[in-house]
């Protein structure tokens, strides 16, 4: 496989088979974010993916999953994308899903009907970065859409028969705007109704905007319990239909995975005891991205 740089994929795509169909992010200017500081954004050549792909066909025939990295992926022209999951469909007959990352910018690029051609072809799950449901918050971390934007393109991936996957992030807005966020986010969660939902906690990493804000003092780091309360006031604020809300990322204080709205009063109840100390939260050292 020709990888180059970092790749990185969601916690669920770990078995999958990764085809870096891009290198780096399309945005790129998301102030917490370091995956690809310094990474000129590109889409790989078309013979470097197809030789990715015969190489899978041969080396990869237990992997039922298919996962097309970088960030992004989504932007690339539906022409040549609609040729890659053709390939895979051809020369990887087992393969029973394809996923990609998506942001807004890249589903408003795509008309419904050309994301639902899309879906015909074996993309079958999107995964987003929502990080926060608040319009500030967004603007602050430039991710580069409201909340209304951010509503209105992951409305139109679930429209054109995607499974969504949505990722938000504790502590992400400070904490003067937690509980704004924790509300915002939650409202934004239930406008969409996503089929899944990640809840990371913030680490800040060195080199990112967000960092240089933390070290200046002009953002405030959350403690882990108040974390946890952010935790809460989303989860108290999402109403989805039948989705998975799940915190356990390697970065989490305290691992949850609950079905909305079944197992809903159950989880706000297991975040309440460890808000009272009748449960451990993960220490820090443990914690990681
Ligand atoms: S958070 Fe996602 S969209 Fe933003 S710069 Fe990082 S990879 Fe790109």
């Amino acid at each position: 496989m020709h990888y180059e740089g970092t790749i990185i994929r969601p916690p669920s795509e770990a078995n999958s088979i990764l085809i870096q169909v891009t290198v780096g992010c399309s945005r790129n200017k998301c102030t917490f974010c370091g995956t690809y500081t310094g990474e000129r954004f590109r889409i790989k050549p078309e013979s470097i993916i197809m030789e990715d792909i015969a190489f899978a066909a041969h080396y990869c025939k237990r992997q039922r999953r298919v996962f097309l990295c970088d960030g992004d992926a989504l932007i690339i022209p539906q022409k040549r994308l609609l040729k890659i999951l053709q390939e895979i469909k051809n020369q990887l007959p087992w393969v029973t899903r394809v996923g990609i990352y998506a942001n807004a910018k890249s589903l408003k690029m795509k008309s419904l009907d050309e994301l639902k051609i899309l879906r015909e072809h074996g993309l079958g799950i999107i995964y987003m970065g929502l990080e926060s449901g608040d319009d500030l918050t967004l603007k602050k971390i430039n991710k580069g859409a409201g909340a209304q934007d951010m509503i209105t393109m992951g409305r139109k991936a679930k429209a054109a028969g995607f499974k969504l996957s949505l990722t938000v992030i504790l502590g992400i807005a400070g904490r003067q705007r937690s509980r704004h966020h924790a509300e915002e986010t939650g409202r934004v969660l239930s406008a969409i109704d996503p089929d899944y939902v990640g809840a990371l906690s913030l680490m800040l990493i060195p080199g990112t905007p967000l960092f240089e804000d933390y070290e200046a003092g002009d953002f405030v780091l959350l403690e882990p319990r108040e974390m946890l309360a952010e935790l809460r006031t989303m989860i108290a604020n999402t109403n989805l239909n039948h989705g998975l809300f799940h915190a356990n990322h390697a970065s989490n204080y305290l691992p949850i995975r609950a079905r909305l709205p079944k197992e809903k009063a159950a989880i706000i109840d297991l975040i309440d005891q460890a808000l009272a100390g009748k449960i451990a939260l993960k220490p820090e050292y443990m914690r990681a991205l």
